[in-house]
């Protein structure tokens, strides 16, 4: 006897739902995935008619399956929002050099504007320069500070109202374990937040609709519904300590499913005593954008980069650094 589809609807059953353990026939995997995400765009209040909206596109599985959805759910559900796709090219041959002829083939199927950034424009630096002048650790300190800042650049550039990224239940509940293992309770505070920023001059809010759809998930989904996209690791470091946060959480999610979405819930709830410390944002006196110091830490690194003292402002300081920062700040205001 053929298993159906457990919706009813009478077709065969053709996967097991790793979410749910339910076995669905392609369509009504499709419509359940898809409704999950406009349950929390709606819940979350994240979009507004008329809002420009650009999707942080990096040409892999998570913003690819993130641009298809959105474009669905907007004609679906007539959300009045325009997408558009905004892309960083952090300068790494052969990896996001190929990922970008994804994202514009994304822009053609979709019909939506692509604005490419790319860090030698904005900094001067790519990051194959970058690995060249500090060695194989701390690239993706650099990468990722620069890569926040230069979506905001973009997402100005662009004119848009807020940037949605790709993040998703795994992701989200992987920065959770992390920042429990660091005690990095500012951190903590925030990271369960499907909004983010906005409140300070110049930001643009940070929104996260794919927050509780789950990796393997977005992975069958694409396979199913056929969406291109890149799936090379970046050449450079990967970041290790998310890696065994990685790890331990694919461990549990073999043995419970719901454990992805528990530890989000759990992140969610947790409340602090007044006394914790929350990150005060506010704008870099010298570039203008979001920081939570003075000067930014985009400011700080590339300060480093360009005075051939690359290490300045990362880890903890030295007392020759926070001279050099001291410096810094002095000059330029
Ligand atoms: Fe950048 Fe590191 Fe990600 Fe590579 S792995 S794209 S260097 S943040
Ligand atoms: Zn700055």
């Amino acid at each position: 006897m053929p298993v159906l589809c457990s919706t009813k609807c009478h077709r065969r059953a053709f996967l097991k739902r790793p979410k749910t353990g339910d076995a669905l026939c392609k369509e009504c995997f499709f419509l359940a995935f898809e409704t999950e995400i406009h349950t929390t765009i709606q819940q979350s209040k994240i979009f507004k008619q008329g809002s420009l909206v650009a999707v942080a596109a990096s040409g892999g599985k998570d913003s690819t399956v993130l641009a298809h959805v959105l474009k669905i759910l907007n004609e679906r559900y007539k959300y009045g929002i325009e997408l558009k796709l905004l892309s960083i090219d952090e300068g790494i041959s052969g990896y996001r050099d190929d990922s970008l002829e994804t994202v514009k083939k994304n822009r053609d199927d979709y019909d939506m504007e692509l604005k490419i950034l790319s860090y030698k424009e904005l900094y001067n630096w790519t990051m194959d320069e970058i690995v060249d002048n500090i060695g194989a650790s701390n690239n993706c300190t650099f990468c990722g500070v620069f890569r926040r800042q230069a979506l905001d650049r973009g997402a100005r550039l662009l004119g848009v109202d807020c940037i949605a990224t790709g993040h998703n239940a795994d992701d989200i509940a992987e920065t959770v374990l992390m920042n429990i293992l660091r005690g990095d309770t500012s951190r903590l505070c925030r990271c369960c937040e499907i909004q983010t920023g906005g409140n300070e001059p110049n930001s643009v809010p940070r929104v996260k609709p794919l927050k509780y759809s789950y990796e393997k998930e977005i992975v069958m989904y694409a396979h199913f519904k056929k969406i291109v996209y890149f799936s090379t690791e970046c050449v450079f470091s990967p970041n290790a300590y998310r890696g065994y946060a990685r790890a331990f959480l694919k461990d549990l999610e073999k043995v419970k499913p719901s454990a992805i979405i528990d530890i989000i819930h759990s992140g969610e709830k947790i409340s602090f005593k007044h006394s914790v410390k929350k990150p005060s944002r506010d704008v870099c006196k010298r570039c203008g954008f979001i920081s939570s110091q003075q000067p930014c830490k985009a400011c700080v690194l590339l300060e480093g980069l360009n005075r051939g003292l690359p290490k300045l402002g990362i880890g903890k300081k030295s007392k020759a650094d926070r001279l050099i920062t001291v410096n810094l700040v002095k000059n330029d205001f």
